[in-house]
């Protein structure tokens, strides 16, 4: 395909016509910068609102209007269940068995506590927790502040690996090495399924399998991942992931974030923090003593459903589940191809494109890398109404979303690239 691309507007209006998603733009509110919509390749850090969301947020408003606390009962959607509803379209994503597996709840931080609370369990000899060097920060803090809960020592107890040198992508070959090198002293491996800044997907199934050869667990966070890229939770075998709802899954800022525990760990005796929305709604309004746990996965619940931050989610998710993840998929994997095609083209400012090229180790994102002037350069876009974003040291981060991004878009970003 890539060998039939050119760089002109007739390439990018033929790819257009030929991509049968192109119509759920339409479905979306887009910022506007002189009149127009905005260049929208910002969807990696928060997705666009779609237009059905205001809409169902009136419906909720409705039934806590006209039904006050039987809201949970009764109306459109009784809050009750409200997690459930957002359940089969994400056991798609991010590949579950079944809906016993996710759950939605809190945000994505949290949800990772919860979860390293569960499933990093040091012992006096199984202790290590292993992740990549230059995770997001805050998964950074959460594994250091777990670290010293347990009252262990960060140098000894965090395992953080790097790219070789002069490199800027981490090998599987030395993710897996360096799993076997600690493996009788590890204790669970935390890796992103993505890159925040290079864009690089990793090789979840590979470095599960080798952790549990190894006897430890393997998490994942997936906030660069859910809505962005399908994965196999549940085949890969891996014990936990969590993810945010307002990148890929475009529900806006602070919602609801999820969560995937494989049905090996959901029965009642794994440990964890327990609250009433985790237990099972037949005895949870009896209010008796006793934490039972429901055995899936919302048995990690614990709050009463925050309905008008899941609410958007439940929208988007509507979205997801027209188009297909699958094939937005392809969609996304043709798009991002199309950037970098166009992005080689480009001569009068310097920069590399440091996320990898082949399209199975990539989503939608491509990360320029630039030595220097990469602020000014950011800056000059978005006078331009390019909305990407710019993140430390020197990178601008670029990531058509398929959902609502055109080739014809990704064609107009090189047009005014190319002049800046
Ligand atoms: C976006 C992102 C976060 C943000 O976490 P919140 O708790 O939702 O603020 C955390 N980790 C990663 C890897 C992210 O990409």
């Amino acid at each position: 395909m890539i060998q039939d691309f050119s760089a002109t507007a007739e390439c990018a209006a033929a790819l257009d016509a030929r991509d049968a998603l192109a119509g759920y733009k339409q479905q979306f509110l887009f910022p506007q910068h002189n009149g127009e919509n905005s260049i929208y390749f910002c969807g990696n850090s928060l997705g666009l609102q779609p237009k059905s969301v205001r809409a169902a947020i009136d419906v909720e408003l409705n039934s806590w209007q006209n039904l006050g606390v039987n809201g949970y009962m009764k109306g459109d959607n009784p809050w009750l269940f409200y997690a459930d509803y957002c359940k089969p379209a994400l056991v798609k994503l991010v590949g579950a068995a079944g809906v016993h597996e996710v759950t939605v709840m809190n945000a994505l931080t949290v949800n990772l506590h919860l979860m390293l609370l569960s499933f990093y369990r040091p012992t006096a000899s199984r202790y290590k927790i292993m992740l990549e060097a230059g995770a997001f920060p805050s998964d950074q803090y959460a594994v250091e502040t777990q670290v010293l809960m347990h009252q262990l020592q960060e140098q000894d107890a965090i395992i953080e690996i790097a790219p070789r040198n002069g490199e800027k992508l981490l090998r599987t070959e030395d993710i897996i090495a360096a799993i076997n090198e600690h493996g009788h002293s590890l204790a669970l491996t935390i890796f992103s399924g993505m890159n925040y800044y290079t864009g690089q997907l990793f090789d979840m199934a590979a470095i599960t399998k080798v952790a549990h050869e190894a006897g430890a667990l393997a998490g994942f966070d997936l906030a660069h991942v859910a809505g962005n890229v399908p994965v196999k939770l549940h085949d890969w075998n891996v014990d936990f992931a969590v993810w945010c709802s307002y990148k890929y899954l475009n529900s806006g800022p602070g919602a609801v974030g999820g969560a995937f525990v494989h049905e090996k760990h959901t029965n009642t005796q794994t440990p964890r923090l327990g609250g009433w929305w985790g237990n099972d709604e037949k005895t949870r309004f009896k209010m008796e003593k006793g934490f039972i746990p429901k055995p899936d996965a919302s048995g990690w619940n614990m709050s009463t459903s925050q309905v008008f931050n899941t609410v958007c989610l439940k929208a988007s998710l509507e979205i997801f589940e027209q188009a297909g993840i699958h094939h937005l998929r392809q969609k996304s994997i043709l798009l991002t191809q199309w950037l970098e095609f166009l992005l080689q083209k480009i001569t009068n400012i310097g920069f590399e494109i440091i996320t990898p090229t082949n399209p199975e180790e990539r989503g939608a994102q491509l990360s320029l890398y630039f030595k220097e002037r990469g602020r000014d350069i950011f800056n000059a876009m978005s006078d331009n109404g390019i909305i990407v974003d710019y993140r430390e040291p020197g990178v601008i981060r670029v990531a058509p979303a398929p959902l609502y991004c055109s080739f014809s878009d990704v064609f107009k970003f090189y047009s005014i690239l190319k002049e800046i």
